[in-house]
């Protein structure tokens, strides 16, 4: 890993060698986050934008990931999704151009499989064979999927109140499930605790400084799909503040490499009844000592009272210039049929809500009608059809009955036509 110089403390900059600390900066306790800090230059040397476009998946960019060139990884391809165009969505929310980002249909259909792959191979090149994490759900599935293709054991912690998709995910992938009757911020701390306890490899978000790094691939896959011309703003549903960390960190990763020439607006959208982050940018609050607020929203995967990579999330919309802003469950509900129906993509709530805030950010004026935006629906519809179906039935979406035998057949669709 000589493109790798060191890992920098978020909290005191001391920067350490790889091989010196497995997750976090010493100084602090959990808290101290760490940013894999490249050797540009080398890079520039090393790769190119063609060389990357050979292969499949997020792995084409190895020479821009924190692993060695041998290293094992989930024999499973994990990304090149497609970025879809949405001109009907663009012209609803009055801006120039709308692209969608379809992350549901990743293996595990959500975007966490990008850092799920990376923790099971960070997890080869220390030798070690159980990883746990805790979990809203997706990252839990994403780990499980990721440790059955690569024949590893995974140990998941999540609140039992997480979308029944999510958890029978968990049981088909074959890992070992411990359901905490609380909340996701009381099973990282299980999960913490099993890890140090047992000596397994430990993929929470915030802690684990790798992760950020393998959901950075997303953001590789937008720009390379628009021919490296960025968008202007580029939208993302925040909870733990580690996807758009991760997309800030891409970002900074192209421009250092000269393959894009600026950077684009990042718009962190958070649900009212989980908006840590978005109230400590309004207030111009300390994420390192603001304490932690009570979560509660229709989307789980956004649900977070202590926001794990809380200080990438807050760097991630102050250095673009960007906003964070919050959307009711209403608008997050609503936006789930709106965006399925605007351009054929079914997202789940947190990843729907990337679309509500665009629509939030017009009205306040942040995202203006010469923009082009990216929303990135991070989870497919699947993971949560209850809430997909209460967004149908909020928008007055309903179907017309018709009997088997056929004889109000014609006055079913009389009513279908009055639609
Ligand atoms: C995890 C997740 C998010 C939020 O990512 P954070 O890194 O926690 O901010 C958004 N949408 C979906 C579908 C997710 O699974
Ligand atoms: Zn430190």
């Amino acid at each position: 890993m000589d493109h790798v110089l060191a890992l920098r403390c978020l909290l005191c900059g001391t920067e350490h060698r790889p091989d010196e600390v497995a997750y976090v900066c010493p100084a602090h306790g959990d808290d101290g986050v760490l940013d894999v800090v490249y050797d540009y230059d080398l890079l520039r040397r090393r790769t190119t934008r063609e060389a990357v476009a050979d292969g499949s998946g997020m792995w084409r960019f190895r020479s821009l990931l924190p692993v060695e060139p041998t290293t094992p990884v989930p024999p499973i391809l994990v990304g090149d999704t497609p970025l879809i165009d949405a001109p009907r969505l663009a012209a609803t929310a009055g801006v120039a151009r709308v692209w969608v980002k379809d992350e549901g249909r990743q293996p595990t259909a959500s975007l966490k499989d990008r850092a799920s792959a990376m923790a099971v191979a960070k997890a080869a090149e220390r030798g070690i064979g159980t990883i746990t994490t805790a979990s809203t759900g997706n990252a839990a599935a994403a780990l499980a999927g990721m440790c059955a293709a690569a024949a590893v054991r995974a140990v998941i912690f999540v609140p039992a109140s997480a979308p029944p998709a999510k958890i029978a995910q968990l049981h088909a992938f074959g890992a070992a499930v411990v359901l905490v009757d609380g909340t996701y911020d009381e099973a990282v701390a299980l999960s913490m605790t099993a890890a140090r306890l047992r000596g397994w490899y430990n993929r929470n978000t915030g802690f684990n400084p790798y992760m950020t790094e393998g959901k950075k691939t997303a953001v590789y896959e937008v720009c390379e799909e628009l021919a490296w011309d960025v968008p202007d703003v580029i939208a993302v549903g925040v909870g733990d503040g580690c996807i758009i960390g991760g997309l800030h960190k891409g970002l900074r990763d192209l421009l250092a490499l000269g393959w894009i020439d600026r950077m684009p607006r990042l718009l962190g959208v958070q649900a009212t009844g989980s908006a840590y982050l978005a109230d400590a940018w309004r207030f111009d609050e300390d994420v390192t000592t603001k304490p932690a607020i009570v979560a509660d929203t229709v989307a789980d995967s956004i649900a977070a009272g202590l926001p794990r990579d809380r200080v990438k999330a807050m760097a991630a919309v102050r250095d673009t210039g960007g906003a964070f802003v919050t959307v009711s469950d209403e608008e997050i509900l609503a936006a789930i049929p709106a965006v399925a129906r605007g351009c054929g993509v079914f997202g789940e709530p947190a990843a729907a809500a990337s679309w509500a805030g665009v629509l939030a950010a017009v009205e306040q004026g942040f995202v203006g009608g010469a923009d082009s935006v990216v929303i990135m629906s991070t989870g497919s519809g699947l993971k949560d059809v209850a809430a997909a179906s209460r967004g149908a039935t909020a928008a007055g979406i309903t179907a017309v009955h018709a009997r088997a035998d056929g004889r109000d057949l014609d006055d079913a669709l009389d009513q279908l036509e009055m639609r």
